[in-house]
């Protein structure tokens, strides 16, 4: 199997300050890291150039919530991948479930981020993941399937692209699939990268789990075997708890 560094991603979503980012900020650069892990945080767009200032001497990477296709033009309150990286982001997630049912984004909208992303030179991290309806329906892994078939790009390399699993109904509720069924689906979304990509790219590429990752159930799902990393929204607003998930994995 293909050694993958695990990616420990935070979405702050809407949610900072110029106080509180410094303060988050301050207890994230006290962690002395762990080998094979790699930290990310992803604030919102007006406190990315601050917070890429606070951590531009450590090995914290920063990230954006969601880009434009377009790399420029008049697309009024978007933000180009381009700028994203000019301002030092590593990554971008794209297609996150709050994105898809707040601004209406599509499979298609998320590929063109995901390809915007890449142009830029930049990796995307690209987010699926069902309603509780489809998983009640027995509909989970060809809604995800679907998803990750019509979102990630061709051009997608172990390098450029981060698959997030983020069951919708587990997001912000406290609430997460078992540890079978986490790996049911990360095995499923391998496999169909493997179809497409081949065994060298898909056995690269990470996949994410997100949905109510906390310290105390961390490490087991971080333990799995096709769990490379998390993609934390709650728990990442909280130095102490971020980093202990951080301190779990591995
Ligand atoms: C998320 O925003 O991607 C997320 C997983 O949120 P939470 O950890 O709060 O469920």
């Amino acid at each position: 199997m293909a050694e993958r560094t695990t990616l420990i991603a935070g979405n702050w979503k809407m949610n900072a300050s110029s106080e509180m980012a410094v303060n988050l900020i301050d207890g994230l650069l006290t962690w002395p890291g762990k080998p094979g892990v790699e930290m990310l945080v992803c604030p919102p767009s007006p406190y990315l150039g601050p917070v890429g200032a606070m951590i531009s001497e450590s090995d914290i990477r920063l990230g954006a919530q969601t880009c434009h296709p377009n790399a420029s033009g008049a697309h009024t309150g978007d933000v180009a991948a381009e700028m994203l990286a000019d301002l030092g982001c590593s990554y971008v997630i794209v297609g996150h479930s709050e994105r898809r049912a707040d601004h209406g984004e599509t499979d298609a909208d998320v590929h063109a981020q995901a390809e915007a992303t890449h142009r830029a030179g930049l990796s995307a991290i690209v987010c699926v993941g069902e309603t509780e309806a489809e998983r009640d329906a027995g509909k989970t892994l060809d809604i995800v399937g679907a998803q990750v078939a019509n979102s990630v790009p061709d051009g997608a390399t172990a390098e450029n692209t981060v698959v997030a699993y983020e069951p919708v109904w587990a997001i912000g509720t406290g609430r997460t699939p078992t540890s079978d069924q986490v790996q049911e689906v990360h095995a499923a979304i391998r496999s169909g990268l493997k179809e497409r990509f081949g065994d060298a790219i898909a056995s690269g590429m990470r996949l994410l789990y997100g949905g109510s990752m906390k310290p105390s159930n961390a490490a087991e799902l971080l333990a799995l075997a096709d769990v490379d990393g998390g993609l934390i929204g709650g728990a990442s607003l909280k130095a102490e708890d971020f980093t202990a998930i951080a301190d779990a994995a591995g």
